[in-house]
């Protein structure tokens, strides 16, 4: 419902992240209404000037075109009202972030039955679905089309496939070209059909009580919310007492100190999905999965992507990052390793009209020029890594120790090793993988173990990671490693246990369909086990579809099945998944009774 005559002040009150050059701004939006809760009394509208700023500078959303008007209306609604809070009640739950990690603990929480709260600060979905995997794997569906029409435009290519159009009677070639603004708006449309999922009304619907605002823990049995525009101790600002809470605050973009890099116009993944024009040069700074998996999109749009490493690509398994390295040259992608940057200077700011891109020029030093050179682009995408929230949230008030930058400190049981009453998932937690489906995963262990005695263990959980890429890159592994205390430290590096395993190896290019598809016959599928033993470690595939055939081997690890379980499954012929067969009988092969 909108309505015109309500009267909104917008006060933008930069509270958080006070350490970082980042920070996220919480808006307020006041209302001279006064009516029930959680009634949404205004509704973002599509190309609303009044709104438009308010969407771009406080949300990071623009443009604010019919699609993200509606993905906000679910995950950030104007006007929301919060639940009533009465100071006797003693929630069971009370989850503060609403990205996977708080929703899925929030609702499961209220599904089984508790009194169960989510406070949620900027956007409902988090950084998935706003500004993370959604719009990401939305845009790489449309860089694979390209990839695959230029190939299939190719003259004499070897599927027969010819396109031609008729320009005044006579046959011309088409040329693949890419709108950049339609793939854009693709992925808007798509995101905000995905966003009534993650949106408040649903969340309410199932039992989870949605607040808006910030979650600020004052004790370690409280937390208030600090509704837009109040500060923390504010009348009416509801304070909840809890039972148990979960941390679930996620992270930002890290940044590093470079000179000229915070007064520059520079993007992460918090605005990329809002560009509206194609940059012609853009440099990204990292090179893990987020930074190339945009190196390879916007390098299929068409811009001239420069990945600078600071000292190599990804990690994990070096034949797998040899063939994404050669895969993403061939698409037009530069690296440079060993990167440093000196200067970042602003030779044009962002466009007011927001089609007018920024320009840049950054002088590096890389390992094959000590000597400081200089380039120029458009568009300068930072992704290094990120820093957990875990800052200016009262976590010192609730006893909850933490590591400024990893995050939230926790046992096996996902437990705050300092108050056993709270738990932390997710992003903001240290030394644990960020990934969706972990935040995800590690939701269910907490409220498992907090609500119902449970001793489910962070320690059982099996992994998988994929990057998105054409072919994918999928890995799986257990991840998880405590110290002599049972707290969680970080994981050591792969190497230095190689030498404990045997290796089966499937090279794809004698897989049938990987022939038959002519691609993927530089893919491989590679099993690490227990050395002399059955016993499955690790896998690491490179293919297409890759993150469908990890599944298979997260399954087998996850139930103790051998890696002879995997050879002696039936896999359909012909299949990419027959290469996770083929190192089965590898193993097999080597034990055959001969006659
Ligand atoms: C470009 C990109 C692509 C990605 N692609 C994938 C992918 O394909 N697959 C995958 O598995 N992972 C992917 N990831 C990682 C994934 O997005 C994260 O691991 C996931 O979003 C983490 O969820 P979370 O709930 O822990 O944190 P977040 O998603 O960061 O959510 C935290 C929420 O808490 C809120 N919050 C913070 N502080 C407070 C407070 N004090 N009070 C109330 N609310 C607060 C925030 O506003 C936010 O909504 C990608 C990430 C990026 C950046």
């Amino acid at each position: 419902m909108i309505s015109k005559s309500i009267n909104i002040s917008l006060l933008a009150t930069f509270l958080y992240h006070a350490s970082s050059f980042t920070f996220h701004p919480i808006i307020s939006i006041r209302s001279t209404s006064s009516s029930s809760a959680t009634l949404n009394l205004m509704a973002w509208t599509p190309n609303s000037s009044s709104q438009q700023s308010l969407s771009e500078d406080l949300l990071s959303i623009s443009p604010l075109d019919e699609y993200n008007a509606a993905l906000l209306n679910e995950v950030r609604p104007l006007e929301y009202i919060n639940p009533t809070v009465d100071w006797g009640t003693v929630w069971d739950l009370v989850v503060v972030g609403a990205g996977a990690g708080g929703l899925v603990s929030s609702r499961q929480a209220a599904r089984r039955g508790a009194k169960s709260a989510m406070i949620s600060m900027e956007l409902a979905g988090g950084d998935c679905l706003n500004a993370g995997c959604v719009p990401s794997k939305a845009l790489l569906r449309c860089a694979k089309m390209v990839r695959e029409a230029r190939k299939a435009a190719l003259k004499n290519n070897e599927f027969g496939v010819s396109f031609t159009k008729k320009d005044d009677g006579r046959e011309v070639d088409v040329q693949v070209n890419v709108d950049f603004s339609k793939v854009m708006e693709r992925m808007r449309m798509l995101r905000s059909n995905i966003a009534p999922v993650d949106g408040h009304a649903r969340g309410n619907s199932i039992g989870s009580a949605v607040f808006q605002g910030k979650g600020m823990f004052t004790s370690p049995y409280t937390v208030e919310v600090v509704e837009d525009g109040k500060k923390l101790g504010d009348a009416n600002n509801p304070v909840l007492r809890f039972r148990k809470a979960v941390i679930a605050t996620g992270g930002r973009p890290a940044i590093p100190d470079v000179k000229g890099l915070a007064d520059a116009p520079y993007t992460t993944n918090l605005n990329l999905f809002n560009l509206q024009s194609l940059p012609e040069r853009m440099v990204i700074l990292g090179a893990g999965i987020v930074a190339l998996e945009m190196a390879q999109a916007f390098a299929a749009f068409g811009s001239k992507v420069t990945v600078f490493a600071r000292s190599r690509l990804l990690s994990g398994d070096e034949d797998a990052r040899n063939i994404i390295r050669q895969t993403l040259e061939q698409d037009g992608v530069t690296f440079l390793e060993e990167v440093k940057v000196m200067e970042v200077k602003t030779l044009r700011p962002r466009g007011k009209d927001r089609e007018q891109l920024p320009l840049m020029n950054l002088s590096i030093t890389h390992k094959k020029s000590s000597t400081p050179i200089s380039m120029e682009c458009e568009c300068l995408l930072v992704a290094i890594g990120r820093t957990a929230n875990v800052q200016n949230i009262g976590l010192e008030n609730a006893n909850v120790n933490y590591d400024p930058t990893q995050g939230v400190l926790i046992n096996d049981y996902a437990q705050s090793i300092s108050n056993p009453n709270i738990y932390a998932v997710g992003d903001c937690v240290a030394n644990v993988p960020r990934l969706t489906h972990m935040s995800g995963e590690m939701a269910k262990v907490a409220v498992q173990n907090s609500l119902f005695g449970g001793e489910w263990k962070m320690t059982s959980l099996v992994v998988p990671a994929v990057m998105y890429t054409e072919p994918e890159y999928a890995t799986v592994k257990q991840v998880i490693t405590l110290d002599a205390n049972g707290h969680i430290v970080p994981t050591p590096k792969q190497s230095s246990i190689d030498e404990q395993l045997d290796v089966y190896q499937t090279e794809l290019r004698s897989n049938d369909r990987a022939i038959l598809d002519s691609s993927d016959t530089n893919g491989l599928v590679k099993i690490s086990c227990v050395k002399g033993t059955g016993t499955i470690v690790c896998c690491t595939i490179i293919s297409s579809r890759a993150g469908e055939m990890i599944n298979e081997v997260s399954l087998a690890i996850k139930n103790g099945i051998s890696i002879q379980g995997l050879g002696r499954n039936i896999h359909a012929y012909p299949t990419l998944g027959e290469g996770v067969m083929g190192c089965g009988l590898q193993f097999i092969g080597a034990k055959w009774e001969k006659l």
